[in-house]
């Protein structure tokens, strides 16, 4: 049993020692213990289905026992640095995670986040075309380093850093986007930010699949192949973000990417690549890699032993466990669930997004489609009372993210969907 501080005492100590814009998303913020695949434990050893464990790197599930055994004997063995010093396990885990890359995206850097990886990819772009400007789509999140802060598209996650050469596209949003879902409307607002706001000429473009922090937005179809299109005419590198749609979660494919026919010249990941181990991942082609042997490019514990490791249990774990195939299946099912609710309740405006990556968006009138704030603050907090804890997002702040681990199951999916129609159903 739990034996540490009470989780008054932990929010003492964080209120005195602990960064002041920390969010909690309760009334009463939950203190966490322990974790068991799709299952979290607080310190009375009450157990709450995990509903978005995705957004906090978990794939295979919490402490999966493969991942963590793959840590423990990697750690009593050996963690270093491995820049400067041959080791197997990193040579291994670049192998397999350029196999699960289409085309010729086979070589990868190593780094410790999803902001770093963006921040090297959009580096990398530059050098290899000479070009200066970035493209992003509006209502993305990219990461909170300097470049990525600038690519971020939404003024709730950008400090008043300079953005140079970023310029943020019409988002393809076909919930609240101005052209509904055709896709190359939209990417004709790419097009003409190469017209008239560049000399011609791009770096790169960079997009999520499906935006997540943004409130699972998928891009309106269409959209990928002709922006890709206009990118490459300028001179440009395509960059796809899939930090939280890689790895399975969208079901159909193994990346987010794929969904709309496309090829990348970049791809960036995190979150999912290493189950809670602090990973980051650049991948790319050997031509595009040159690049970046003009300088030295040194990340002390990018591509560390223990961290690889970890990453190679991952794969080995979506594979022989088929957690793709689960997030497609039980993803569909769930997303079928809560559409249905739909119907139930006015306040669902919207259901959307693939696989184990969906979004649920709460609004208090369908025509006007006004954010449900307080409405989606209560919902939650009722679920976590009843055991179930899922995400909220978007601009508004009024869209539930639901990102389980890979390994939940229909009788989960059932159970999320039982706790947010009974919540609804008092409000
Ligand atoms: N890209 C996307 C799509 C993300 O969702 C995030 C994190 N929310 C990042 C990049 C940045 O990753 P990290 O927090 O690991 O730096």
């Amino acid at each position: 049993a739990y034996t540490g501080p009470t989780a008054d005492e932990i929010l003492a100590k964080r209120k005195n020692y602990l960064s002041p814009s920390i969010l909690h998303f309760y009334k009463t913020p939950l203190n966490l213990v322990d974790g068991k695949m799709q299952y979290l434990f607080d310190e009375n050893g009450r157990r709450y289905l995990d509903g978005f464990g995705g957004i906090a790197t978990v794939s295979c599930g919490h402490c999966h026992p493969e991942v963590v055994e793959a840590i423990v004997n990697q750690t009593k063995r050996l963690q270093h640095s491995t820049v400067l010093y041959l080791n197997h396990v990193i040579a291994d885990f670049a192998e397999a995670l350029a196999s699960k890359l289409p085309g010729n995206l086979k070589v990868v850097f190593f780094t410790n986040s999803g902001t770093e990886a963006n921040e090297l990819a959009m580096l990398i772009a530059k050098l290899y075309t000479g070009n200066h400007d970035i493209i992003s789509v509006r209502n993305s999140y990219h990461g909170n380093a300097a470049g990525t802060m600038g690519a971020t598209a939404q003024s709730i996650w950008k400090f008043n850093v300079i953005q140079s050469g970023i310029h943020h596209a019409v988002n393809p949003d076909p919930y609240r986007g101005i052209f509904g879902s055709d896709g190359e409307k939209y990417a004709k607002d790419v097009q003409e930010i190469i017209d008239f706001g560049t000399s011609g000429s791009v770096a790169a473009f960079i997009s999520e699949a499906i935006q997540g922090v943004g409130g699972i937005v998928e891009m309106a179809p269409g959209y990928l192949p002709a922006v890709y299109e206009s990118i490459r005419k300028a001179g440009g590198l395509c960059i796809a973000d899939e930090v939280q749609a890689g790895f399975g979660r969208t079901g159909n494919h193994f990346w987010g990417f794929e969904d709309q026919g496309v090829v990348p010249d970049i791809v960036t990941m995190a979150k999912g690549i290493g189950n809670g181990i602090p990973l980051g991942a650049v991948v790319t082609t050997p031509e595009i890699a040159e690049a970046l042997t003009r300088r030295s490019y040194f990340n002390t514990f990018g591509g560390n032993p223990v961290c690889t490791a970890a990453g190679l249990a991952v794969l080995r774990v979506i594979e022989k466990a088929k957690l793709q195939e689960n997030a497609f299946v039980v993803g569909s099912y769930l997303k079928e669930r809560l559409t249905a609710l739909q119907d139930k309740y006015e306040l669902i405006g919207d259901v959307r997004g693939r696989g184990f990556m969906l979004g649920v968006e709460l609004v208090t009138d369908r025509q006007l489609k006004k954010p449900a704030k307080a409405e989606i603050l209560h919902v939650m907090d009722q679920m976590k009372e009843m055991g179930v804890l899922i995400g909220k997002g978007g601009f508004y702040g009024n869209v539930f993210r639901i990102t389980p681990p890979l390994c939940f199951t229909k009788e989960d999916a059932d159970f999320l969907v039982s706790a947010m129609d009974l919540s609804m159903s008092k409000m």
